[in-house]
């Protein structure tokens, strides 16, 4: 017997995370320069990163010999002073993905369960299934979360059994945004003993009306758990750093199945620095919000539809099916353009495009028309 049929049956079933397209990857592929190359894959910052984080990284490059401080303490002092909570409250991650993982690890095993969104993020499912426990997908509304059904999913689960209820708003891949009330109205409908993870990674695109007072709620429900990261509107995607904000109780829960040095100096460093960069986040949401209607016009001119979205990024509708789909992947691909299949979030007739800067959104819509000019 060959020890990988050893392993336990729900660790051999999880299908690999299917990241985008790396720039050197398709580069050696096609034989291209990798400075020809648009990637608008992974909802990353195209303005790269805060000049203030830059500059606190590079001061801390000759400490690398030092292990990194494994409390976090000038990040958390930075985060509970900004969002007005305590330190004790906050877990700290390898990237957000890191600490939804830690809460899947503390609270969820074999025989319990956890409900998401049919097209919600693929780390729910994937983390779920790590620990043991069974994976609920609620089928979307309008592409949405449908909490309703959510609820319910938990309530009449005839195993009682379900643990965590993962949640992002807006989603990725569907940008899809649920309103402040319906969410407070789905907190209040829970048993206490249903922890949820609402997921904000992308939070800081959204017009200042449209953000939920999540922060808030933390002392009204000691079951939720709010995720953020720094990859996205921060820049830092390549540092890996992201967190957690909970009932002190739960973050020192999810706190003892983190690693010691989970987060590393440079983007402890990184990370502080940003946070107070508030110019820099202004001004990623201002290109954004312009990227989007680029985008969304440029769709428009060519008869497409897409999923509207609250995100730095949007699911087109490019094809009939999921083959012709794929196939208009693969030609912007040969034209140097990366963006990302999402058949794998059942929306096989989609792609998802992150908004780039200008130039890199034209250079998209042009690859885009010539395409489907010639099918
Ligand atoms: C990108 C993303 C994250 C963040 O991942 P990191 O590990 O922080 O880079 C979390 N949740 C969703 C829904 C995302 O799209």
């Amino acid at each position: 017997m060959h020890l990988c049929d050893l392993a336990p049956a729900y660790i051999r079933a999880i299908a690999p995370y299917q990241p985008g397209k790396p720039i050197s990857e398709l580069a050696r592929e096609m034989g291209l320069a990798e400075a020809d190359i648009v990637k608008l894959a992974s909802n990353e910052n195209p303005l790269g990163i805060s000049p203030k984080a830059r500059a606190a990284i590079a001061e801390c490059l000759d400490d690398l010999a030092l292990y990194p401080d494994g409390n976090g303490y000038a990040l958390k002092a930075a985060i509970a002073a900004r969002l007005g909570v305590e330190p004790d409250g906050i877990v700290l991650g390898n990237g957000s993905n890191d600490v939804l993982e830690l809460a899947a690890r503390a609270l969820l095993g074999p025989g319990t369960s956890a409900v998401f969104s049919e097209h919600a993020f693929a780390v729910y499912p994937l983390a779920t299934q790590a620990t043991g426990a069974i994976g609920i997908s609620v089928p979307a509304r309008a592409y949405g979360h449908d909490l309703a059904a959510m609820r319910d999913a938990v309530v009449d689960n005839p195993r009682d059994d379900t643990r965590v209820v993962f949640i992002a708003n807006p989603n990725n891949p569907t940008g899809t945004l649920l309103g402040a009330d319906e969410l407070h109205g789905f907190l209040a409908s829970l048993p206490a003993q249903v922890a949820v993870v609402l997921d904000e990674a992308y939070g800081e695109f959204l017009d200042e009306v449209l953000r939920a007072p999540s922060v808030d709620w933390l002392a009204e429900f000691p079951n939720l758990i709010l995720t953020r990261t720094f990859s996205k509107a921060y820049g830092l995607a390549g540092l890996r750093v992201g967190y957690a904000l909970a009932h002190p109780e739960v973050a020192d829960l999810l706190n003892r199945v983190r690693q010691p040095f989970n987060v590393n100096s440079l983007a402890l460093a990184g990370a502080t620095a940003a946070l107070d960069d508030g110019e820099f986040i202004a001004h990623s949401k201002a290109v954004n919000d312009a990227g989007m209607a680029q985008l969304l016009e440029g769709c428009q001119r060519l008869g497409l539809g897409h999923i509207p979205s609250y995100g730095n990024f949007v699911c087109i509708e490019v094809g009939g099916d999921a083959d012709a789909a794929m196939q208009v992947y693969q030609a912007l691909l040969r034209k140097g353009v990366i963006v990302r299949p999402v058949a794998n979030y059942g929306l096989p007739t989609f792609l998802r495009v992150s908004i780039g800067l200008p130039e890199q959104n034209a250079r998209f819509l042009a690859a885009l028309a010539e395409i489907l000019e010639q099918a």
